[in-house]
């Protein structure tokens, strides 16, 4: 054994490194209610500290975590406290996070049976957790990848794939060149990760055919063209400024019966399926052909969670592998089949941690509750006159301020303030302040203090 093996050798057996990290990372969730919600200025420069060229000797692995505590640690947002509301982050049940760090002892590489059995395993497990949560076809199967836009590109795939086979075309064999045209339908609001997307599957945006949305940001269905079997129809649960639905009931009959693919990104909204309260939002979307939707939003999961599913495992399966010679169904699951990685996280631990700790009931409290805090705030905000321009049907609010001055100031003076975060927006070409309501900790008195902070910096 050489010094370097003995010194980790040591580091290892000693675990004061450990132990460390484990104080800091306690004192950090003992303080995250205090904290400001986005970092000073002060400790913002404190991130300069990192730039440094890389010394040449092997340091000690303590100093290391000490370095990154000191000025990592105030260089961090609030994501986990129930104060941030800016984009549509989550927060993390106590119980995931659990899970993650013993899961990062095992640092399992989760791309095959063979290299963690467990992650296979809690896969296999997932999958039909969610298939029966969100009450998807028995056929269904699910990939679990980095987040939406990742699930997203999964489903695409699988639609390019399966579209293309039925107009007569192998894409995989055959490449883009001389394929095949595929109508791809999608209304001005989705979400920019789809669009990102699609180009990167070949599908640019003057070749996608847009259409109408309407006030709330969802299709109009008189804008539907007829559609036919060369056809794949984005539409979304959730939209992320307004949060709402698209009417995925009417649109699937009509797809389903010439033979179109609906996919519906559902990142955070999907999970109004898991409520009683919210259902009806989502009614006939196990009608589609594929979903895709995110642990580490609504449900609160660690980051690194998105899944894709698919009612047509062979085209997700084929659509996903270099050549349909990879197509090998062993008698245990392999998690490569089901998402571009190979090496990749085994991040069903966490999601599987997160179901099994809150169950059906938990999940179902813990969104419809989202929905409530921002029914709360809607109510409170208009109470002292603001202008709440979105109906609160899940758990996203946008609010105007009249001019583009003010709602600008009103944003500015929030996120300075440490005690809130929450971001703008341009809706319908006018700016809004945009709060999202996802994370399980945010209560009552935090709304309350929001609209206290909202009626202190009006101008
Ligand atoms: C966040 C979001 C995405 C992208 O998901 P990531 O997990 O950030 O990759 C896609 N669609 C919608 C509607 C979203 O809100």
């Amino acid at each position: 054994m050489n010094t370097l093996q003995r010194k980790m050798k040591q580091d290892f057996e000693s675990k004061a490194l450990f132990d460390q990290a484990r104080l800091y990372a306690f004192e950090y969730l003992d303080n995250i209610e205090d904290m400001d919600v986005f970092p000073s200025e002060k400790n913002l420069e404190g991130l300069n500290h990192f730039d440094v060229p890389l010394q040449q000797d092997t340091i000690d692995a303590k100093e290391v975590i000490h370095e990154l505590n000191t000025f990592g640690a105030p260089g961090t947002i609030a994501q986990i406290g129930g104060k941030y509301h800016g984009f549509v982050n989550g927060g993390v049940v106590p119980a995931s996070l659990g899970a993650k760090w013993l899961s990062d002892v095992w640092d399992q590489c989760g791309g095959l049976y063979l290299t963690s059995p467990v992650n296979a395993k809690l896969e296999e497990v997932c999958e039909s957790w969610l298939k029966d949560i969100f009450d998807l076809p028995k056929e269904t199967v699910a990939g679990f990848v980095s987040g939406t836009s990742m699930a997203n590109l999964c489903g695409l795939a699988a639609a390019r794939f399966q579209l293309l086979k039925n107009l007569g075309w192998d894409v995989h064999e055959n490449g883009l060149n001389g394929a095949p045209n595929l109508r791809i339908l999608a209304h001005q609001q989705v979400h920019a990760s789809v669009k990102k997307t699609l180009a990167m599957l070949g599908y640019g945006k003057n070749s996608i055919e847009w259409l109408e949305a309407d006030d709330q940001g969802r299709l109009v269905l008189d804008a539907l063209p007829k559609l036919d079997n060369s056809c794949l129809v984005l539409l979304q649960a959730g939209n992320a400024n307004t949060g709402s639905f698209d009417d995925f009931d009417t649109v699937c009959d009509i797809a389903n019966e010439v033979g179109a693919w609906v996919h519906i990104d559902g990142a955070f909204g999907l999970w109004a399926r898991a409520t009683k309260a919210l259902a009806y939002l989502t009614k006939g979307m196990e009608k589609a052909s594929s979903w895709a939707v995110d642990g580490h939003k609504t449900l609160n999961t660690p980051y690194d969670s998105g899944i894709i599913m698919c009612r047509y495992p062979d085209a997700m399966i084929s659509a996903l592998q270099a050549s349909g010679e990879y197509i090998i169904y062993s008698e245990q699951r392999d998690p490569l089949l089901y998402t571009p990685e190979l090496s990749k996280r085994s991040r069903a631990i966490e999601l599987w941690a997160t179901m099994k700790y809150l169950g059906k009931d938990g999940i179902d409290q813990m969104v419809t509750t989202f929905y409530e805090r921002a029914k709360q705030l809607a109510t409170g905000l208009e109470e002292i006159g603001y202008q709440v321009i979105n109906e609160v049907v899940f758990n996203q609010v946008l609010i105007s301020c009249g001019s583009e001055e003010n709602t600008k100031n009103v944003i500015t003076c929030i996120q300075q303030s440490g005690e809130a975060w929450l971001g703008g927006t341009i809706w319908q070409g006018k700016p809004a302040i945009r709060i999202s309501i996802c994370s399980w900790m945010t209560n009552e008195k935090d709304i309350e203090d929001l609209i206290s902070l909202f009626e202190k910096v009006r101008s």
